[in-house]
């Protein structure tokens, strides 16, 4: 690899299993991951401001405005923790966001040097979302079917897992419509420079991991 920091964006619908592959990318990579969903709700437990902001469009599942995102991923990035580049899960979401991530990281010292897009049948996702569960302290994810809690020890002390507010159907339809208005177009964005890679979302967690791994080889080592 280079000095340059890679960035590797992780696209899909709501569901597609963003979160899971990151994680599971950023353990076979050493890229940082991180989440713009995850950054507001650690807000939202600490009762800050952007917290309570952003839980006013995330309950909704609307998209919090660009400006805050922006302004909070930027901050996330710039951390020690982020000097070789990160995973991106969840960001950007639209193409004011992506446009103001491009600009970033040319002053930045990093580029994108891959997309990869997690494709899933609308089906699925709605099979997925409805029976997701987390934990409410540390935010874990949990499927009532394919990936149970443990019943004698759920997952932190004393917590319940809980359904999110925006896992609800109507919340779950209105996060669809936004990502085929919004983010979707962002396929054809990335698609240009080559270095979008499509993985079928449908397979299993670890075939997915091991396309997504394959893509992100090719591209960045
Ligand atoms: P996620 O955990 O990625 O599904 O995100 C949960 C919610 O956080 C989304 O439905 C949005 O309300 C908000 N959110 C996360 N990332 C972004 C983003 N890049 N732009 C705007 N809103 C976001």
């Amino acid at each position: 690899m280079s000095d340059q920091r890679n960035f590797v964006i992780l696209l899909g619908p709501p569901g597609a299993g963003k979160g899971t592959q990151a994680t599971r990318a950023s353990l076979r990579t050493g890229l940082l991951h991180v989440s713009t969903g995850d950054l507001f709700r650690e807000h939202l437990r600490n009762g800050t401001e952007l917290g309570n902001l952003a839980k006013s469009y995330m309950d909704k599942g609307e998209l919090v405005p660009d400006d805050v995102t922006i302004r909070m991923l930027l901050e996330r990035i710039d951390r020690d923790d982020a000097s070789a580049g990160c995973l991106l899960d969840g960001f950007p979401r639209t193409r004011e966001q992506a446009e103001a991530l491009d600009e970033a990281l040319t002053s930045r010292s990093g580029a994108v040097a891959a997309t990869v897009l997690i494709d899933v049948s609308d089906e699925v996702v709605n099979n997925r979302l409805g029976a997701r569960i987390s934990c409410s302290s540390c935010g874990t994810v949990f499927h009532k079917h394919f990936n149970p809690p443990d019943d004698a020890n759920p997952c932190c002390d004393n917590v319940d897992l809980v359904q999110r507010d925006d896992d609800q159907p109507e919340a779950i339809a209105l996060r669809l419509q936004v990502y085929s208005d919004q983010t979707a177009p962002l396929i054809a964005y990335y698609g240009t420079a080559g270095k979008l890679r499509r993985v079928n979302g449908d397979q299993s967690p670890g075939e997915v991991e091991d396309d997504v791994y394959a893509s992100l080889r090719e591209l960045i080592e």
